[in-house]
């Protein structure tokens, strides 16, 4: 018996889509694949307590069609920077060329085993030692790990080696972590994690950090000093090399947060201002599809000087004169103060491998038109919206800019709403309410690889969103409208998520 079938005709596209779970497409008998006649003789089950109970275990039967559909119709329901602009603040969702996973794809990159004899990967060993020469001397800060899996990892990495230098020199009892609250969020948890006591410096009203209050609380107990670079206000420190020296005359280290170094590239180098350690995120300024948690990449750089305490492992070249060695070996190393292992293996290898691919394709003049484009379009933006959006800071930024809707939220709609509106435009949300120091915040990064007509498409955007706010207030207050869910609840969502099919849900 079936059960009767009702049709009505679709009111639009949107509806065209066939949004049914796969659970729900279950026919019993229905089958995706068909296997081969066994090669091997068949042998019994195991002894039915140890099977699971085969009533209860519901999976879908469908055929291969139903499945390839049900796959297609998610893929499309993504956001993705493959299908629309992306300008999300601090996160740098610029395009990632396809080169790079085609290169991370090949079988010598993709079917090694982390535990196989050096001997038998030179060429993956050369790459990572590649890749830390280029990112040595992109930031000039000379020693290189890349085993942070992670910008978080590669900041506690980092502490972590602050730590131990300075216990090396018998300063063991340094254990606060003086943080300007425009810093990135992961800078306190992470400084927390390593056993730093979070000290927190203010930034003025310029967007600069507060070089008095930095000069009050820097002393004795300082370990490290942690500074986003560019700040999460988007500006460059221009007090950099004033502030470094009052952290390294009270005898701590500066730390810098470079996960999105896309503005600084070939412009400036972090050793040069005297900085002491960094991290950079591989996967935004370097290219590489990231969000949702991963996987990326945060290596680790530091100055000479503290070299001897980077993660376990390096890898170093050595003269050789082994057959086949063209002269060198390449060779994974402890370094001999090292803070040890952080993770299993070499890090992330694929993610190193895009990141070559990057830099290798693009060189060091491409380096450095990247960051000028980013730095370029984010101005365009500033400028061309500061009319109607008031700045946090009214100066030349860097990669990013942060608007203020503080004028819309008082004509009664919130930066919330302008970002759900944004989505019926086909725009992913610019980052909301951060830096926490930004009331109304709307934090913009439209990345170097936008074009002009991109941006001035965003630029109309937020100006007739602004008009909607004066003529039609609630089409902004209920967007999105356009979406197949609208306004989610995201406590629960986050609190009590549903993950398992569940009947007549
Ligand atoms: C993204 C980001 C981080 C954290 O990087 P993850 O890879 O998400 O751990 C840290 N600092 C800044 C400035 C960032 O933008």
């Amino acid at each position: 018996m079936s059960n009767p079938v009702t049709v009505t005709p679709n009111s639009s596209i949107a509806d065209m889509q066939d949004r049914r779970l796969l659970m729900d497409r279950s026919v019993t008998g229905h089958r995706a694949v068909q296997m081969p006649e066994p090669d091997v003789p068949i042998s019994d089950l195991p002894d039915d307590n140890l099977l699971r109970d085969a009533d209860n275990l519901q999976l879908p039967e469908v055929d291969q069609l139903e499945v390839i559909r049900y796959f297609t119709l998610l893929s499309r329901l993504n956001f993705s920077i493959d299908t629309n602009f992306y300008p999300l603040g601090s996160c740098t969702m610029k395009y990632n060329p396809k080169l790079n996973d085609q290169m991370a794809g090949l079988g010598g990159f993709a079917n090694i085993h982390p535990l196989q004899d050096d001997t038998t990967v030179q060429g993956a060993l050369e790459v990572i030692y590649q890749l830390q020469q280029w990112l040595g001397e992109a930031t000039g800060l000379p020693g290189v790990g890349l085993a942070p899996l992670a910008g978080a990892q590669g900041e506690y990495a980092g502490l972590l080696i602050a730590r131990a230098a300075l216990d090396a020199r018998g300063e063991s009892h340094r254990n606060v972590a003086l943080i300007p609250d425009s810093a990135h969020g992961t800078n306190p948890a992470s400084a927390a994690m390593a056993g730093l006591d979070v000290v927190t410096v203010k930034t003025d009203e310029h967007g600069n950090v507060d070089v008095d209050d930095l000069w009050q609380k820097a002393d004795e107990n300082t370990c490290v000093f942690m500074l986003t670079i560019p700040s999460t206000l988007g500006l460059f420190e221009p007090n950099i090399i004033e502030i470094n020296n009052i952290i390294h005359e009270a005898g701590g280290l500066v730390y810098a947060d470079g996960a999105n170094l896309n503005a600084l590239l070939g412009l400036v180098k972090l050793g040069d201002l005297g900085i002491d350690i960094c991290h950079s995120n591989l996967h935004k300024t370097f290219s590489t599809p990231h969000g949702g948690g991963g996987p990326g990449a945060g290596p680790v750089m530091v100055s000479r000087d503290l070299t001897d305490f980077l993660p376990e492992p390096v890898v170093v070249r050595a003269t050789s004169s082994a057959p086949g060695s063209q002269g060198h070996r390449y060779h994974l190393y402890r370094p001999i103060e090292s803070i040890g292992k952080i993770n299993g293996f070499h890090g992330s290898f694929s993610i190193l491998v895009r990141a070559y691919t990057y830099m290798q394709s693009l060189g060091g003049d491409g380096l450095r038109s990247v960051s000028e484009n980013a730095i370029i379009n984010a101005n365009y933006i500033q400028a061309q919206l500061k009319d109607r959006f008031d700045l946090a800071v009214d100066r030349i930024c860097m990669h990013e800019t942060v608007l203020s809707g503080k004028r819309q939220a008082d004509r009664g709609v919130p930066a919330l709403n302008i970002a759900k509106r944004l989505l019926d435009y086909g725009i992913h949300a610019p980052t909301m309410y951060f830096p926490l120091i930004v009331p109304e915040a709307l934090m913009v990064e439209p990345t170097e690889t936008e074009s002009k007509e991109t941006l001035d498409r965003f630029i109309a955007v937020m100006q007739t969103i602004d008009n909607e706010i004066d003529n039609t207030p609630e089409t902004v207050l209920n967007a999105p409208h356009t979406l197949p869910n609208t306004r989610l609840d995201e406590a629960t969502a986050a609190r009590r998520p549903i993950l398992r099919w569940t009947e007549n849900q």
